[in-house]
């Protein structure tokens, strides 16, 4: 994909419209011409002009008339591991990023945010210490993934794990959903996306009711309702019996296991109780637990407490613990915490993208371009 230049935003940006949306604003062309600029837009071409079966007067006129795009890498830094993490800058100057994961077997996932920041404050994550800066339209959704597929064309799998709280912004997600998985462009599956939720009840619920049908994961931490309150206050207004309830009610939908994430803090929910009161949380529903040990984040703590990661003692005994209550169990995969890629340390993309510091990494790791400030 094209990255040089920003791109006007005096003129409506065509990426990330669904096909009914892009025949609307293109009308009077018939359906045949807006099939062929919704196969365009995907491949990231860097103008109009490059859309070579349209005639060259309706490549002009359509050059003038609109923007293909609205966002621009502004850096890029690479983990020895394959870990790829992006800054991309937005029209309005706020920055947000997206993670290419390599797993063991060379799949590549590509992790997106939905908005720019999050209000949620989840006190384990950098970018809750952010606040939220605005909602993310379909478009720099879209335009994420293709940032991500220029450099990986191969991605099999896509997790809304990144900056923000997915279902805090489910209008623009299911207009980027629609573009991603229509048949007559990318045709992406459905069954290939994840979305990662801190427990919006309502938002779960409206998911089971209006899809589109999406892996779901929950982040959990701990199943002690006081102590989740005091690490994600999100749990206020959400709180774990109606979350349990909701849970109940997509799974008896959408019929699909769900994802128990729970990201572990040394010595804070990794006791014994914790344990016990996640598994009983867990008690009835259909789900996986996927351990996810704390990613190191500087002056990250918790009430007066530095955050620490769990030791690997820990990590086994509270593994061993839900084993032995009969849950299936996972562990996350570290990838990308030289680059402060990994879960909870997105968000440090500054006014310049990444500084020259960050962006020339180490030795062994290869490192991208600067910028187009
Ligand atoms: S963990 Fe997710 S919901 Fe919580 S602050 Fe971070 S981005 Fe927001």
């Amino acid at each position: 994909m094209q990255t040089a230049v920003l791109p006007q935003q005096d003129k409506p940006v065509l990426s990330g419209l669904p096909w009914e949306a892009l025949r609307e604003i293109l009308k009077p062309l018939p359906e045949f011409r807006v099939n062929q600029v919704f196969q365009w837009i995907p491949r990231g071409i860097a103008s109009f002009q490059q859309m070579t079966d349209l005639a060259l007067p309706l490549r002009e006129d359509l050059e003038k008339r609109f923007s293909l795009y609205s966002t621009v890498i502004a850096g890029r830094m690479e983990d020895p591991d394959g870990t790829v993490k992006l800054s991309i800058r937005l029209h309005d100057g706020a920055y947000i990023e997206a993670v290419l994961l390599v797993d063991g077997a060379g799949r590549k996932t590509a992790c997106l945010s939905t908005q720019a920041g999050c209000p949620l404050g989840c006190v384990f994550c950098k970018t809750g210490t952010r606040g939220l800066t605005r909602n993310l339209n379909s478009g720099e959704i879209f335009e994420q993934f293709l940032h991500l597929r220029s450099i990986r064309p191969d991605i099999a799998n896509i997790v809304f794990m990144g900056m923000g709280e997915p279902l805090l912004n489910l209008p623009e997600l299911r207009k980027f959903l629609a573009v991603l998985t229509d048949t007559r462009g990318i045709g992406f599956s459905k069954r290939r996306i994840t979305l990662s939720t801190s427990g919006i009840i309502a938002g779960i619920r409206d998911l089971a009711d209006q899809g589109p049908a999406l892996g779901l994961a929950l982040s959990l931490t701990t199943g002690d309702a006081a102590l989740r309150s005091r690490l994600m206050p999100v749990s206020w207004c959400n709180p774990l019996p109606k979350l349990k309830e909701v849970l109940y009610y997509y799974q008896q939908r959408q019929g699909r296991r769900i994802t128990l994430e729970a990201v572990l803090l040394g010595g804070i929910n990794t006791r014994h109780e914790d344990s016990e009161a996640l598994a009983a949380f867990a008690q009835g529903l259909d789900v996986v637990v996927n351990l996810i040990p704390w990613n190191p984040v500087d002056a990250m703590v918790f009430e007066g407490r530095s955050l620490r990661e769990p030791s690997s003692r820990e990590l086994a005994a509270f593994t061993r613990r839900l084993e032995q209550r009969g849950l299936k169990v996972t562990q996350r995969l570290r990838k990308g915490r030289s680059i402060a890629g990994a879960c909870g340390q997105l968000g440090g993309a500054s006014q310049e993208g990444y500084s020259r510091r960050e962006a020339v990494y180490t030795e062994g790791s290869v490192v991208s371009a600067r910028i187009n400030a």
